[in-house]
């Protein structure tokens, strides 16, 4: 299969699009840790090639660590997915907390660094290596009512940009994908008018599914991918323009 001895991480691997990602890498022969500070949704997983680790991605120090200790179990560590996020208050900038605008930096943007430098620190240059971060078409084109979140995925860009370019030399690749809305659990962070006000921007006129993002992340991972990278990947029913 596609990823038979393959073995990835996917942070933010409890819900939504993480899982959706995870489950179809395993489905096609990886083996697969699912990285989340909270993994109580996960009763439903009993594929053998799905193991579990509960890491907060904005700890460094726990990120270098359990990736060492995740690729001696698994035997190899070669596809990272940096999934976890959250989209912080629908609240103009004039009125944006402090506390808030932090806790979203420190997670999409300070735990996806974590973790791509950890990874970028461990896999073999030599082989095949994937590293897909998931940024936003807010990252692109900036949500009104959403501006920390908007700034971490524009960040998120920045960055796989920049390691893309690092590791060209090498055989792993860096890329994002950049999704319109997709409807889950995080859909239950933000207000009804702004997930109203999403839907309203895209053309096909309805939300993105799991399956949709996992399917690319899935060909960014394969070693099929091999001439894309430090690029962004849109997944938006017609919105993004460039
Ligand atoms: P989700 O809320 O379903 O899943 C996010 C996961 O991240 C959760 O399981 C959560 O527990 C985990 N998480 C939160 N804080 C963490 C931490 N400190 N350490 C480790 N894990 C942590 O969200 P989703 O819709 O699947 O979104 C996944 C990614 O895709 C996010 O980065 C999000 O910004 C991005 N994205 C989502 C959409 C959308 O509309 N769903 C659109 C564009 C981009």
């Amino acid at each position: 299969m596609r990823f038979d001895n393959r073995h990835a991480i996917v942070t933010g691997g409890a819900s939504g699009i993480g899982l959706a990602i995870a489950m179809r890498l395993a489905d096609e022969g990886a083996t697969v840790t699912l990285w989340d500070i909270s993994l109580g949704n996960l009763t439903a997983v009993t594929d053998s090639r799905l193991r579990t680790r509960q890491v907060d991605v904005t700890d460094a120090v726990a990120v270098a660590a359990g990736m060492q200790e995740d690729m001696a179990q698994m035997g190899g560590f070669d596809t990272l997915i940096c999934s976890a996020g959250i989209t912080g208050p629908n609240v103009k900038v004039v009125d944006y907390p402090h506390e808030a605008w932090h806790a979203v930096m420190t997670l999409n943007l300070h735990g996806l660094f974590y973790c791509n430098q950890a990874a970028a620190r461990l896999m073999d240059p030599t082989k095949v290596g994937r590293i897909v971060n998931m940024a936003s078409i807010a990252g692109k084109e900036g949500n009104p009512n959403a501006s920390a979140y908007s700034t971490s995925k524009a960040a998120v860009i920045g960055l796989t940009k920049s390691l893309g370019k690092e590791l060209a030399q090498t055989q792993i690749t860096v890329n994002a994908i950049a999704p319109a809305a997709v409807e889950t659990p995080i859909f239950e962070q933000m207000t009804p008018e702004f997930t109203a006000f999403m839907k309203s921007k895209i053309p096909m006129g309805r939300f993105g599914t799991v399956d949709e993002i996992a399917a690319m992340a899935c060909w960014l991972c394969s070693a099929e991918s091999s001439f894309s990278t430090g690029a962004v990947f849109d997944q938006s029913g017609g919105r993004a323009t460039y």
